[in-house]
């Protein structure tokens, strides 16, 4: 039985009953069925429907963010900037898809030769709670217009926003089965993959759970795109405006409860400026407001469910256990609900899990440097490689670090990292492979095909 809860009572919203073997894989059969159709239709009508679906997202804004922030606690005013950003990827592609898969003439002895993108067929997407809207929408709507079939099986705790999202894409008009949603838990997901049907799978999620998925489609040979996890370091140089970095550190922090791949969770500050930046980083954090992530006023709503909170906390309590100081939070609160506070840990150093592991919750490790050297070398001294920032008032220089320097998938400069339609995101070492968004979000799962005519 799958079920989501509500994290901020801890009461079961629905239950869902998990799809049989014989359910799943007549899904399979109809997807690719339905992709065999849908591969012939013209760029033209797929743009209409996913204009279609864009429109229905905004018309629905406040009863899907509702949904959103019921399952998996997000506050609602970052919900509803959600769905409007899955209506803006729907646009994009809907505006660029054609021009980004159009034939390209390539010059040769023949008369002609050319590239040609042609789509794969049923794709299957495993996808996190922490964005249930966005992370699916930026994998459906590339994948949908690339003129390929979508299977979903999203984290067993969001069921009702996965269910809701394959409903929007029927009432926008496309063919019924071109993108479903699977009912399964996690141990269902092997034999999907494994599925003739499913010619390539993307997994947003955890490091371990993209191993597993990897090793699995790697062995049918099976194209993989893995969107994992993050320990964005975030470096403060002795130049930087304070006040305003101080600012972006705390809300990228804090983003969704701090439960995002490209939250900032390490931030390295140069020592000569260590103590300001400190101090105006403990006061920005004191004003955020925890509570009912249905009011508005609050910055930060439960974690999305009591386990994880748990498991944030220990990390926490072994961190400190370790010589990590505690200056802010830190302690779960006496209500109901899966609350952890805005916390703050300082003198974090190797073999603490704030310093070497994700920490995947509104916690804050502060570390002091004595340069810009040592800096990048800390900043890199992780097994992830998704996003990075640098805050510095000389623009070339941060512009030398963010590129040359910090090995990332993105790396922003005085400001905090996130996804865009238009710029390609992903990861290096163990936060993934493979690129969403962009011009090579869409052409991940398509053949590139050579075409040679004599
Ligand atoms: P998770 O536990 O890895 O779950 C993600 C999805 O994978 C869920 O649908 C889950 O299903 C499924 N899953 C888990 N273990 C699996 C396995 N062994 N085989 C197949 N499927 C498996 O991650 P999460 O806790 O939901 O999300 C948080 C993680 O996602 C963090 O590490 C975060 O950094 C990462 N993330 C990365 C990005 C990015 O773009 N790079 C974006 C968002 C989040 P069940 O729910 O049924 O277990």
């Amino acid at each position: 039985m799958l079920q989501s809860i509500n994290p901020a009572h801890e009461e079961i919203i629905q239950q869902y009953a998990e799809m049989s073997d014989a359910e799943v894989s007549k899904i399979l059969d109809q997807a690719n069925s339905t992709y065999n159709e849908w591969k012939l239709t013209p760029f033209e009508h797929r743009s209409l429907l996913m204009k279609n679906a864009s429109k229905i997202l905004r018309a629905k804004k406040d009863e899907l963010a509702s949904l959103m922030t019921l399952e998996m606690g997000k506050p609602i005013a970052q919900s509803k900037a959600e769905v409007e950003k899955c209506a803006w990827v729907c646009d994009y592609y809907a505006d660029n898809a054609e021009k980004f898969l159009t034939n390209e003439i390539v010059k040769t002895e023949f008369s002609k030769s050319y590239i040609s993108y042609q789509p794969l067929g049923v794709i299957l997407a495993v996808m996190p709670w922490n964005f249930p809207f966005w992370q699916v929408f930026r994998f459906a709507a590339p994948t949908l217009m690339a003129g390929n079939a979508g299977v979903l099986k999203h984290a067993s705790n969001v069921m009702g926003c996965a269910l809701a999202i394959e409903n929007i894409f029927i009432d926008a008009g496309f063919p019924e089965n071109l993108f479903r949603t699977l009912l399964i838990s996690s141990k269902k997901v092997e034999a999907v993959i494994r599925n003739k049907n499913v010619q390539a799978v993307t997994l947003t999620g955890s490091t371990p759970a993209g191993k597993s998925v990897a090793s699995i489609a790697g062995s049918e040979l099976k194209k993989s795109l893995l969107e994992l996890g993050g320990s964005d370091p975030y470096v403060i140089l002795e130049d930087a405006d304070l006040e305003s970095a101080a600012e972006i550190c705390v809300n990228a922090r804090l983003i969704n409860g701090g439960q995002s791949c490209i939250a900032a969770k390490r931030f390295i500050i140069l020592e000569e400026i260590y103590k300001m930046f400190e101090e105006l980083f403990l006061q920005k954090m004191k004003l955020k407001k925890m509570g009912d992530p249905f009011d508005e006023s609050n910055h930060l709503g439960p974690q999305a469910r009591t386990d994880l909170r748990n498991e944030l906390h220990d990390q926490v309590k072994i961190s400190i256990e370790k010589g990590a100081k505690l200056l802010l939070g830190g302690g779960i609160p006496s209500v109901k609900g899966a609350y952890y506070p805005p916390t703050v840990l300082t003198d974090v150093s190797p073999g603490m899990p704030a310093y070497d592991d994700e920490i995947f919750g509104p916690v804050a490790s502060l570390m002091k440097v004595k340069n810009e050297a040592e800096a990048i070398k800390v900043a890199n001294a992780t097994s992830f490689g998704l996003g990075a920032a640098v805050f510095t008032k000389d623009n070339d220089r941060g512009e030398r670090i963010a590129e040359k320097e910090l090995i990332a998938g993105a790396c922003f400069v005085n400001d905090s990292v996130r996804s865009d339609p238009r710029l390609p995101f992903g990861g290096v070492k163990e936060s993934g492979y493979g690129r969403e968004l962009s011009l090579f979000g869409i052409r991940e799962f398509v053949n590139i095909k050579t075409v040679c005519r004599k």
